[in-house]
C-alpha cells in the first residue's frame, strides 16, 4: 500500500463592508454590502491525525485544536478557528487533523469583519474536498461565531464574503436569504472611503442585544413575527418609545436599501450619497447607536464634499464610509484628521476601497 500523498490546499476569503442597511439582517429586511480586496488566507495540509495545529502571522501565539472540540475549549483568536471546526462536525462533517497557517490583509476590529474573512477561508480550506454550498458555509460560520466564540452577530458579514463579486454589490434579503448582485463600477472618478474612527468599542454586546429585543417587542405589538412583515409606515402604529423610533429606523432603512440599489442600477451616485446620509441620521436620531465622535466624521465627510457619508456597521464605533469623487477623497485624506483630532479624538484610518471577488479556493 502506498501511503497517502499530504496535499496542500489555499483558501481565501475577503472582509466586508456594509455600503447601506443596518440592523436590518436580524429583522429580516435588506442590506447592501461589497465583499473587499482585502482578505484571509489559509494554507492548510492535512494529516491522520485528530489535531489541528494552526498559526497565524497576526498572532504571536500559536494555537492547537483537537477535532472534537466543543464551545469553552478555547478563547481569544483561537475560538474563531476551533468554532469552524465544531460548527462543521456538528453539521454532520468529518474534519482531518493537520497543519494550517493564515495570513490577512484585513484590519482587525475595524468593522471590515476579519472574523468572518477568517471563518469563512478556514472552512472553506476543511471542506476543499468536498466542497459546500455557499449558503450552509455561511450558517456554519455564522454558528461558529455564535456558539463558540458567544458573539451575537448576523449573517451579513459571511454571506458579503462568499457572494461577493468584483465591482459588484450584493443586495441580501434576509427574509429568503436571496443575494441579487448590483453592478457598481466606481471608475477612476469615484472613491468609497472607510474611515476607521479607532474609538473603543464599549458595551457593544450589551446595547445591540437591547435593539433585538425592542424591535422583537415592536414586531409582537404590531403581530407579526418579524418587522419585514409589515407595511413601511406601521410604526406610526406603535404608542411606546424606544420601539417607535427602532421600528421606524428598520422599515425606513429597508427602504432605503432598495432605493440604494436602484440609484447603482442607474448609475445614480448623488441619490446613492443622500440616502447614505439619511441612514447615518436614522441611525443617530431613531436607533441611537452612533456616538459623538462617529458623527462629527460622518458630518465632517459631508462637509469637506463627500456625495454621502454613513457609519457602517453595529454601532457605537467602528468605521464611517464616504462616499466621494476622486478630489473630495484627497480632501478628507488631509483635512478630516484635524478635525477630529482638535475634538480630542484619535486620528482615524483612511482606506478606498472597491468591491472585491468572494471567497474562494486559490
Ligand atoms: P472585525 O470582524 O470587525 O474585524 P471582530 O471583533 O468581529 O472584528 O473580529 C476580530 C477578531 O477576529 C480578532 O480579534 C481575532 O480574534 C480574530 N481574527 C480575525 N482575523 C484574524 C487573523 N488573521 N488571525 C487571527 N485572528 C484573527
Ligand atoms: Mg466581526
Amino acid at each position: 500500500m502506498t501511503p497517502e500523498i499530504a496535499t496542500t490546499v489555499r483558501a481565501y476569503a475577503p472582509g466586508r463592508v456594509n455600503l447601506i442597511g443596518e440592523h436590518t439582517d436580524y429583522n429580516l429586511g435588506y442590506a447592501l454590502p461589497i465583499a473587499l480586496r482585502s482578505g484571509t488566507s489559509v494554507t492548510f495540509t492535512a494529516d491522520d491525525g485528530d489535531v489541528l495545529a494552526v498559526t497565524s502571522e497576526a498572532e504571536s501565539q500559536d494555537i492547537t485544536v483537537a477535532v472534537d472540540t466543543a464551545p469553552g475549549d478555547l478563547d481569544g483568536w483561537g475560538a474563531y478557528v476551533a468554532g469552524c471546526v465544531w460548527a462543521l462536525q456538528q453539521s454532520g462533517h468529518v474534519v482531518r487533523g493537520g497543519r494550517m497557517s493564515i495570513t490577512s490583509t484585513v484590519p482587525m476590529g475595524s468593522g471590515l469583519s476579519s472574523s468572518a474573512a477568517l471563518e469563512c477561508a478556514v472552512l472553506l480550506a476543511l471542506t476543499a474536498e468536498r466542497p459546500l454550498p455557499p449558503l450552509k458555509v455561511a450558517r456554519i460560520a455564522q454558528r461558529a461565531e455564535n456558539d463558540y466564540v458567544g458573539a451575537p452577530t448576523g449573517l451579513l458579514d459571511q454571506l458579503s464574503s462568499l457572494y461577493g463579486r468584483a465591482d459588484t454589490a450584493l443586495l441580501v434579503d434576509f427574509s429568503s436569504l436571496e443575494v441579487t448582485e448590483v453592478p457598481m463600477d466606481l471608475g477612476d472618478a469615484h472613491r468609497l472611503l472607510v474611515i476607521d474612527s479607532h474609538a473603543p468599542h464599549q458595551n457593544v454586546a450589551g446595547e445591540y442585544a437591547k435593539r433585538r429585543v425592542s424591535c422583537e417587542n415592536a414586531a409582537g405589538e404590531l403581530g407579526v413575527s418579524s418587522l419585514r412583515e409589515v407595511d413601511p409606515e406601521a410604526w406610526r402604529r406603535l404608542r411606546d418609545e424606544p420601539e417607535r423610533s427602532r421600528a421606524r429606523h428598520i422599515l425606513t432603512e429597508n427602504m432605503r436599501v432598495l432605493d440604494a440599489a436602484e440609484a447603482l442600477r442607474h448609475g445614480d451616485l448623488a441619490t446613492l450619497g443622500r440616502l447614505m446620509c439619511l441612514s447615518h441620521a436614522s441611525m443617530r436620531d431613531d436607533f441611537e447607536i452612533t456616538t459623538e465622535h462617529i458623527d462629527l466624521i460622518a458630518e465632517r465627510a459631508c462637509e469637506l464634499g463627500a456625495l454621502g457619508a454613513r457609519m457602517t456597521g453595529g454601532g457605537f464605533g467602528g468605521s464611517v464610509i464616504a462616499f466621494c469623487s476622486d478630489e473630495v477623497a484627497h480632501r478628507i485624506t488631509a483635512e478630516l484628521g484635524e478635525t477630529v483630532a482638535d475634538a480630542g479624538y484619535p486620528a482615524p484610518t483612511i482606506r478606498a476601497v472597491r468591491p472585491g471577488r468572494g471567497a474562494h479556493l486559490c
